[in-house]
């Protein structure tokens, strides 16, 4: 499972391995213009030692020496620049490049996190996603209602008129979602769509800058059970994010220890006040509690909105 303190790593290794590109490409033009034009170089030396004087004039307070230093680089600068044009380059062939010339390729700028660094973690954050998510690509308008029956059985269920519901309840959660939103418990057997709306919803509020984690059960209490995985890390950004994703709860080989990592998920975030969204087949309290006990499934659905998927296996009817 990838966490987020990786997100925001990899971001900065993006930013660094720009720092470095365009570095490399300034240097492959000055190559090019120093071959053809050597007195560039030249003037390219003359420039920095002015600069190097110009600091330590700055420095011994020498203002007036300053300026005048100042003003022989600036005109220095202009005869290399017209240099530059007279033999075809641009004018701004040789300064320094930046991707961000906000930030200048630094992440941060003013002492803020610079735009341009938030994007790459948000999309750091959609990989991550994307890598962990079975359904990473699904979208509300892929959800198609035509797969549930529009009839209604003895109970006046109407399948294809629930999951109306369920959708766009889906939809505004995802639209009006915060870190205070209420947690939604999805409910129903296999194959009827709560892994695709769940993911849909993800995929909303990670467009939204939000930091999702999704995990299946299954494959979650395995990492935990297992040693190769930081526990307390990976433990450490289910209860930090700003929605935590655990589908399929019921499919997973539960332990003591799986139970009691569940309690504290469920608990904590509870506490918090942060959302989650869980799915399980297992489609009654009794099922749930012979499960997990009570205490876990009394504050579940306590914190939860609970959703009752209805209707046929919908992947066996698209087949
Ligand atoms: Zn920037």
């Amino acid at each position: 499972m990838a966490t987020n303190t990786q997100t925001v790593s990899n971001a900065n290794d993006t930013l660094a391995r720009r720092r470095q590109a365009n570095t490399t490409l300034l240097m492959h033009r000055q190559q090019e213009v120093y071959a053809k034009l050597p007195q560039i170089e030249d003037m390219g030396y003359e420039i920095t030692a002015l600069g190097a004087d110009f600091t330590l004039a700055r420095l011994a307070k020498n203002e007036e020496r300053a300026a005048q230093l100042k003003q022989q680089m600036s005109a220095l600068e202009q005869q290399r620049k017209a240099l530059l044009v007279e033999n075809g380059f641009a004018a701004d062939y040789l300064d320094p490049i930046y991707t961000c010339p906000v930030c200048r390729d630094k992440g941060f700028a003013d002492g803020k996190i610079c735009s341009c660094l938030k994007q790459e973690i948000v999309k750091q954050r959609q990989n991550m996603l994307t890598s962990l998510s079975p359904a990473p690509q699904t979208t509300f308008e892929q959800f198609s209602l035509e797969y549930y029956p529009d009839t209604t059985d003895e109970h006046g269920i109407n399948p294809r008129r629930q999951m109306q519901q369920i959708l766009t309840y889906c939809k505004k959660y995802a639209e009006g979602f915060s870190r205070s939103r209420r947690s939604i418990l999805m409910l129903g057997t296999s194959g009827l769509g709560k892994t695709h709306l769940s993911c849909a919803i993800a995929g909303e509020c990670v467009k939204k800058g939000f930091v999702v984690m999704y995990a299946s059960s299954q494959s979650m209490f395995e990492q935990f059970e297992s040693n190769r995985y930081d526990t307390q890390n990976i433990l450490n950004d289910i209860l930090g994010c700003d929605l935590f994703i655990l589908d399929d709860l019921g499919t997973e080989y539960m332990t003591a220890h799986g139970l009691s990592i569940l309690y504290n998920i469920i608990n904590t975030r509870m506490l918090n006040g942060t959302p989650c969204i869980f799915s399980t087949n297992l489609t009654s309290q009794k099922a749930l509690t012979a499960k997990y006990g009570e205490k876990i499934v009394s504050r579940l659905l306590g914190s939860c909105d609970t959703l009752y998927f209805v209707g046929e296996d919908i992947r066996f009817k698209k087949r």
